[in-house]
């Protein structure tokens, strides 16, 4: 498909995340034709993801243009195009705008959520992967806060200014840090019936501790960082069902009755799994549907294939088994590039060794954990390093200086730049009347804009004058 030049060597990288970009980049002076595709025209950070979820940041502050990333790459070309499987035996992969044929493929294409088996759970719990599922979230969000405000129904509103993050990783913990901070800091004062800082955010974990992949101690800290920050954390606490109005749960393991909780807004940071083009890759796939690969990082029988970043399980020539983080992802794109290069300069190829560069999660404003191998902290001085590290890892000048500025900001004035609702329709009530249609609604629910029917304890009593 598309013009070729004749006689060179057909690279073609699907992916342009972590992993792909960093190989196509590793082949900018190879005498090679490397065609890029991507189903998404951006690359995106999606470490600061959460930062667009809750209006930190803005989609073009984490995103960049992946013609504009390898623009000045001649030996590149660029496809938007959704690759739907891989015909090992002909080399050829087939996309939705035509076949590719190819002399090395690299799959790289990421990670998508695991409902675990639950997945009409998506519906009411949209997880945390692309642009548009940040969106959704900060929109969700923003939108509980308005319908808290107006609804004149004490246990809706309570429902409404309940938020759940179910999931202790890095993401739930960012999440929950962030939504808190939005209802004590960024909101204050901007309502008149609802008191945001009386919000309730749960950060749900069904093992035993917060960030499990953290040292202990970390996540004693953490989770002591997000109690002071007035999040709730529940922990070996698990989530059996998802709906419009709420979550169930109960404790690990046990066969307790569950509970409920009532919310409106809940968030899945739970569960990964790998892209579903791994299944056309490999028969034999691990729990989360990684497909594995050689310590050279190809698939067996296949020393053309390369499959890296979280897509793949990569056990590494020392036995490292890789996690799924970032730089993780690009030392595999730069190895697997490295592998073609020794192909064509008739060098052996050499095994993949993971260097650890270590963890970071931030928890709120000065509040983070940070593990560099003999080193672990936490409070300010991890807060700060994770600033420094996230800004210098972003791509593009432009990205670096907005993200800072904006960051800036909101140090400063307690604000969030991006609190925009932007999607035009309401948030899906399966279990309810649609409220919008006048027609369907309940005629004795209408709220009354004009005052709230009781107080709860999300009401703030305000004076006349105030
Ligand atoms: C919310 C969140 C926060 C994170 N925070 C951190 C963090 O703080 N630190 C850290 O190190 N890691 C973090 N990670 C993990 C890190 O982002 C991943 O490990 C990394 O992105 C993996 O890189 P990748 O290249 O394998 O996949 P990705 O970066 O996910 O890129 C995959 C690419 O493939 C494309 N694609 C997928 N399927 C197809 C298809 N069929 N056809 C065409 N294109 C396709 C996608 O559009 C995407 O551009 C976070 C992840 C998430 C979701």
């Amino acid at each position: 498909m598309g013009e070729t030049q004749a006689g060179r060597i057909r690279v073609v990288v699907v992916g342009a995340g972590f992993a792909g970009l960093e190989a196509v980049k590793e082949l900018e002076d190879a005498p090679v034709e490397v065609t890029l595709v991507d189903r998404r025209n951006h690359h995106l950070f999606q470490p600061l993801l959460y930062q667009v979820a809750t209006a930190g940041l803005n989609p073009s502050d984490i995103a960049q243009p992946i013609r504009h990333v390898v623009g000045g790459q001649r030996n590149c070309r660029v496809l938007m195009a959704d690759v739907a499987d891989v015909d090992l035996d002909a080399r050829r992969v087939q996309t939705d705008l035509g076949p590719i044929d190819y002399d090395y493929l690299m799959v790289a294409t990421g990670a998508t959520h695991d409902y675990f088996g639950n997945q009409e759970w998506a519906r009411h719990a949209p997880g945390l992967k692309t642009v548009e599922d940040a969106l959704d979230i900060r929109r969700r969000l923003l939108t509980a806060f308005e319908r808290a405000e107006t609804t004149p129904r004490p246990e809706e509103r309570h429902q409404h200014m309940t938020f759940v993050v179910v999931g202790a990783g890095p993401t739930g913990v960012e999440l929950a840090g962030a939504i808190k901070e939005i209802a004590t800091q960024s909101l204050r004062g901007d309502f008149r019936v609802i008191d945001t800082s009386a919000a309730k955010v749960l950060l749900l974990e069904a093992g035993p501790r917060v960030l499990p992949a953290f040292p202990e101690k970390l996540s004693a800290s953490a989770e002591r960082q997000l109690t002071n920050l007035g999040v709730e954390v529940r922990t070996s606490c698990m989530v059996v069902d998802v709906r419009a109005d709420g979550v169930s749960v109960k404790a690990t393991g046990t066969e307790d009755a569950p509970t409920d909780i009532g919310s409106s807004t809940v968030v899945w940071a739970a569960g990964v799994a790998a892209s579903p083009l791994g299944a056309a890759l490999s028969g034999s796939r691990d729990k989360a549907g990684r497909v594995p690969v050689t310590v050279g990082l190809t698939l067996a029988g296949h020393t053309e294939v390369f499959v890296i970043g979280d897509l793949a399980a990569i056990s590494d020539a020392k036995g490292v088994q890789v996690p799924g983080v970032a730089p993780a992802a690009q030392q595999a794109g730069r190895h697997a590039a490295r592998s073609i290069l020794a192909d064509l300069e008739g060098r052996d190829r050499a095994a993949f060794v993971y260097r650890d560069k270590g963890s970071m999660a931030t928890i709120g404003r000065s509040a983070a954990v940070v593990h560099f191998g003999p080193f672990d902290f936490s409070g300010y001085p991890a807060w700060v390093a994770w600033w420094l590290v996230h800004i210098w890892s972003l791509i593009g000048f432009r990205s670096r200086a907005a993200v800072m500025a904006g960051w800036a900001w909101q140090y400063l004035t307690r604000r969030r730049v991006a609190r925009l609702i932007t999607a035009p329709t309401p948030l899906p009530q399966p279990d309810q009347p649609d409220q919008s249609d006048p027609d369907q609604s309940d005629p004795d629910h209408h709220p009354r804009l004009d005052r709230p029917e009781t107080a709860d304890e999300n009401h703030r009593d305000r004076s006349p004058s105030s």
